[in-house]
């Protein structure tokens, strides 16, 4: 396969990645959905994307083959791109393991940006900044030159911006479309004031926009934003996207329109997935269950899906009907309601 760089690779706009002082491309590459084709597609996505000049590729661990098939795309270009990965893992040694096994994987002696992956409460905060901790390991793997730049995830703004506060990350990921605000009022321009690099993942809300040109350009337009990382898995998709953004990001009366009926038509029934409905006395994993259709799209056919929905039923059965979360859910989403749903959903979907 010819891989040669082609004409016309500089037409995306270059930001800043906060105090990294990388030079990323505003559009970058969301390693998600590589899980889901060949080995061979998968490598040629990634290839295309870098051909058109897209430098900031972002991938997990929780991503099963995803770090392999980034690593071996882009192995001879490693010099030339940034590669940002993440670990769940809130131990010290297990992190450490972790972070060893992504440098394996992706082919490389380091990681441009390492991030703690969904940090989604204080309780997870804790762990992690604890002795013996997470974070730790990444100050170990800091000095040892393994991650050049630390950075965290997480579905919940109120959180982050609290972390943030705290002087420790360069970098930032979180949910932001025009459908999950969350992030805009405060953490944004925090980081921006902290010179914070912010990544946004979700940025078409796992697809469910009308229109990705729209969806891409709302973020993009917000000065606040350094790096957008839509995902990806097929060269079409690529092209679109580049082409998207490699035009102003301003938004027409129909874009505005198209925005408002996206959000009437999704508002009070789209889960976010910032975890705001937590804790519940029952310890559901609410936010799991709502996003079933969500993970479907994404992980079909593979264990980890049926992992994910393991136990549902019977979760969603032990529901105390105490109202807690609803009350609690900023979006004023019918969760019980919408348990009944996803249950059925998954009853005629995932086998
Ligand atoms: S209503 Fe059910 S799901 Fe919601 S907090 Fe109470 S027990 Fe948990
Ligand atoms: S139910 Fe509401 S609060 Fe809970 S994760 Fe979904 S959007 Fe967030």
């Amino acid at each position: 396969m010819n891989y040669g760089r082609l004409e016309g690779n500089d037409v995306l706009e270059e930001r800043i990645l906060g105090k990294t002082n990388l030079k990323v491309k505003a559009l970058g590459f969301g390693g998600i959905p590589i899980q889901r084709v060949s080995e061979e597609e998968a490598i040629e996505v990634v290839r295309r994307c870098y051909d058109l000049g897209i430098n900031y590729f972002d991938t997990a661990r929780l991503y099963s083959v995803s770090e392999d098939r980034i690593g071996k795309a882009l192995e001879d270009v490693r010099e030339k791109v940034f590669i940002a990965t993440k670990s769940i893992c809130r131990t010290e040694s297990e992190f450490l393991q972790e972070l060893d096994i992504s440098l394996k994987d992706l082919r490389t002696e380091w990681i441009d940006v390492y991030q703690l992956h969904n940090v989604a409460s204080k309780e997870d905060w804790i762990k992690i900044s604890s002795r013996g901790g997470a974070l730790e390991a990444a100050y170990k793997a800091l000095d040892r030159g393994k991650i050049k730049h630390l950075g965290i995830t997480s579905h919940n703004s109120s959180i982050l911006t609290e972390i943030v506060k705290k002087d420790i990350f360069e970098v930032i990921q979180i949910p932001y479309n025009y459908l999950s605000l969350m992030a805009k009022e405060e953490l944004l321009p925090l980081c921006n004031k902290k010179n914070v690099g912010t990544v946004i993942m979700k940025p078409m809300a796992g697809g469910e926009f009308s229109r990705a040109d729209v969806a891409l350009k709302f973020i993009l337009k917000d000065e606040n934003v350094d790096v957008v990382i839509p995902g990806m898995m097929s060269v079409v998709e690529v092209e679109e996207n580049v082409a998207i953004t490699s035009h102003p990001y301003d938004l027409s009366a129909d874009d505005l329109k198209l925005i408002e009926e996206d959000k009437n038509r999704l508002g009070t029934q789209f889960c976010r997935g910032c975890d705001y409905c937590q804790p519940c006395p029952q310890e559901i994993p609410i936010s799991n269950i709502l996003r079933v259709e969500s993970f479907v799209k994404r992980l079909k056919g593979t264990d980890k899906l049926k992992e994910l929905v393991k136990g549902s039923k019977e979760k969603v059965d032990s529901c105390i009907d105490c109202g807690e979360c609803e009350s609690r859910c900023p979006y004023h989403l019918p969760i019980r309601e919408m348990f009944h749903e996803k249950i059925e959903y998954i009853d005629r979907n995932i086998k």
